[in-house]
C-alpha cells in the first residue's frame, strides 16, 4: 500500500491527513508555512457556536504531531509531480530553517535576542515579530526558523546572538535546501485563500491602505483575540482608542463583475460574528452591517444572524456603499452610501470600517487546472465534487470554492476516502 501526500496544512488537510492516516495509511502532510493550521489558527472565535478556534484547531494539530502515520513537511514545498494515479513521484524542497529541529525545543530565547523586527504575518503586519521566529505559540512543529531576508547575519554579516544564546545549540547558518522525492499513489491538494487585498478598488473607493481605521475583516479577526496584537482589545490604528461605532461592509471585491462575480460564501457569517464579538467585549460600541443580501445557508446560520439582531442589538442595512471619505482631523471615516431598502443615499460617520473582502485561492502552480470561476477545475461539480480532471488528484477545501470550515472539513474526508481507495489498490 502506497502513502498518500496532503499538500496543504489548513484545516481540510488535516482533516484529510487524519482520516487516511487513521486507515493506516502512511501520509506526507507538505505545508509551505513553518506550521501547519492555516486561516483557521488565526481566527478568533467560529460562527455560529462562537467557539474559540485556537481551542477546536489545536487538539487536531497535536492529533497530527503525534499519529504514527503522519509525517509532517512543514516548510516544505512541492517542485514537481511525475507519473500517474496509483504511483506518483514528486519532488519535495524542504527549506532551509537554519535551526536543527532535532535540538530546537522551541524555548524562544532566541527570539528575545534577536534585534531584527519585521511586520508579523500571523498578525496580518498589525504587530511585528523578530527574523529568527515560531508563528504562533501553538505552532506545530514548536521550532523556530530563521527568516533569512531580514537576518542581520545573512543580510549584513554581523550579530549570531540567536546562536550566542540559543541553549540548545541548535542554529545551523550553513543549512542547505534539501530536495527529495516521494513515491505516492495519491495527491491532495488543500492549500487554501487568501483575499483579494491588493485590488486598487480597494483602496480607491474603501481607503484601505490610505486611511488607519479602515480594516480588512482578517486583520479584524486578529484584532479582536486574545492572542491577537492588543491582547483582544478593539483600539484604532490611528490614536489607540477604543471605537464608538463600527461598519461593517459587506461584498468587498465580491460579487462585482469587475474584478470578481464570486460570492465568498463565509463573509456574511464572519461580519456577523465579528459584530457579536464587538458586541461582547464592549456593549457601548453600535455595530452597523451594510449587505447587499445575507447569506444564512449553514446549519445554525439563520438561528445566529437572528440573535446577532435581536439579543445583541447589531443593525443590518440593506444598501450599496459608494465609498469613503476620511475627516483628516479626527480619522473617522465618512462611509457614502445608498440605501436600497428606503431608496435613498446617505452618509453617515464611523470610527472604524472592516471590510469584508472577498476571498481567491492559493493556486499551487500548474499541478492543479483552474476554472473559469478561479477556483481549482473539479471532474464533477454534482458526482465527484472533490476530484480535480486529473486521475489521482483531488483538491479541496477553500482551493476548490469559497466554504467554512465544516465544508472544508466534509471535503477533506471525502478526498481521503477517494484517495484511500488508489492507496489500497497500489
Ligand atoms: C475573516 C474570516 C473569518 C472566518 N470565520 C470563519 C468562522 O467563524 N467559521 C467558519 O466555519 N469559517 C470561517 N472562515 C473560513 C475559514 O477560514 C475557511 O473555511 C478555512 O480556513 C478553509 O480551510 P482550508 O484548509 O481550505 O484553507 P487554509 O486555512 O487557507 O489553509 C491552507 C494551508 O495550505 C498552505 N499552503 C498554501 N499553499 C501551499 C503550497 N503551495 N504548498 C504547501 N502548503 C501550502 C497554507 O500555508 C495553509 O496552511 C473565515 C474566513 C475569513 C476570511
Amino acid at each position: 500500500m502506497k502513502p498518500v501526500m496532503v499538500v496543504g496544512g489548513g484545516i481540510s488537510g488535516i482533516q484529510a491527513a487524519l482520516d487516511l492516516a487513521d486507515q493506516g495509511i502512511k501520509v506526507y502532510l507538505v505545508e509551505k508555512t513553518p506550521s501547519i493550521g492555516g486561516r483557521m489558527a488565526q481566527l478568533d472565535k467560529t460562527f455560529p457556536t462562537l467557539d474559540c478556534s485556537s481551542c477546536i484547531l489545536t487538539p487536531k494539530m497535536v492529533e497530527v504531531a503525534r499519529h504514527e502515520n503522519i509525517e509532517i513537511l512543514a516548510y516544505s514545498e512541492v517542485l514537481e509531480i511525475n507519473g500517474e494515479a496509483g504511483n506518483f513521484k514528486v519532488k519535495v524542497r524542504k527549506k532551509p530553517r537554519y535551526v536543527d529541529v532535532t535540538k530546537c525545543t522551541g524555548c524562544g530565547v532566541c527570539m528575545k535576542y534577536c534585534p531584527s523586527k519585521v511586520p508579523d504575518e500571523f498578525n496580518l503586519g498589525l504587530s511585528e515579530r523578530k527574523a529568527i521566529y515560531i508563528p504562533f505559540p501553538q505552532a506545530i512543529p514548536l521550532k523556530a526558523t530563521i527568516d533569512a531576508e531580514h537576518c542581520l547575519w545573512f543580510q549584513k554579516n554581523i550579530c549570531r546572538n540567536c546562536e550566542k544564546f540559543c541553549p540548545a545549540k541548535a542554529i545551523d547558518y550553513e543549512q542547505k535546501p534539501e530536495d527529495i522525492e516521494l513515491n505516492v499513489a495519491a495527491i491532495i491538494f488543500a492549500t487554501g485563500y487568501e483575499l483579494i487585498a491588493d485590488h486598487s478598488l480597494l483602496t480607491d473607493q474603501y481607503g484601505y491602505g490610505r486611511y488607519a481605521n479602515v480594516y480588512t475583516n482578517l486583520e479584524f479577526e486578529r484584532l479582536v483575540s486574545a492572542t491577537g496584537p492588543t491582547g483582544g482589545e478593539i483600539l484604532r490604528r490611528s490614536d489607540g482608542r477604543k471605537p464608538k461605532n463600527i461598519a461593517f461592509i459587506q461584498c468587498v471585491c465580491s460579487r462585482d463583475i469587475r474584478m470578481n462575480p464570486n460570492c465568498s460564501s463565509i463573509c456574511c457569517m464572519a461580519s456577523v460574528k465579528e459584530g457579536i464579538l464587538v458586541r461582547e467585549h464592549h456593549p457601548d460600541i453600535e455595530v452597523t452591517i451594510f449587505y447587499m443580501d445575507l447569506r444564512a445557508f449553514g446549519k445554525g446560520y439563520q438561528e445566529f444572524y437572528d440573535r446577532a439582531k435581536e439579543e445583541f442589538g447589531i443593525r443590518f442595512v440593506r444598501s450599496k456603499p459608494a465609498t469613503i471619505v476620511e475627516n483628516p482631523e479626527t480619522k473617522n471615516l465618512i462611509l457614502y452610501y445608498e440605501d436600497t431598502h428606503a431608496s435613498r443615499y446617505k452618509a453617515e460617520e464611523f470610527e472604524m470600517v472592516v471590510l469584508a473582502v472577498g476571498v481567491k485561492p492559493v493556486v499551487p502552480d500548474s499541478f492543479v487546472p483552474i476554472g473559469e470561476d478561479m477556483f481549482a477545475q473539479v471532474k464533477d461539480p454534482y458526482l465527484d465534487p472533490v476530484a480535480s480532471p486529473k486521475p489521482g488528484i483531488y483538491v479541496i477545501g477553500m482551493l476548490n470554492s469559497p466554504k467554512d470550515i465544516p465544508d472544508s472539513v466534509i471535503q477533506g474526508s471525502a478526498a481521503a476516502m477517494k484517495a484511500s481507495i488508489l492507496a489500497c489498490k497500489s
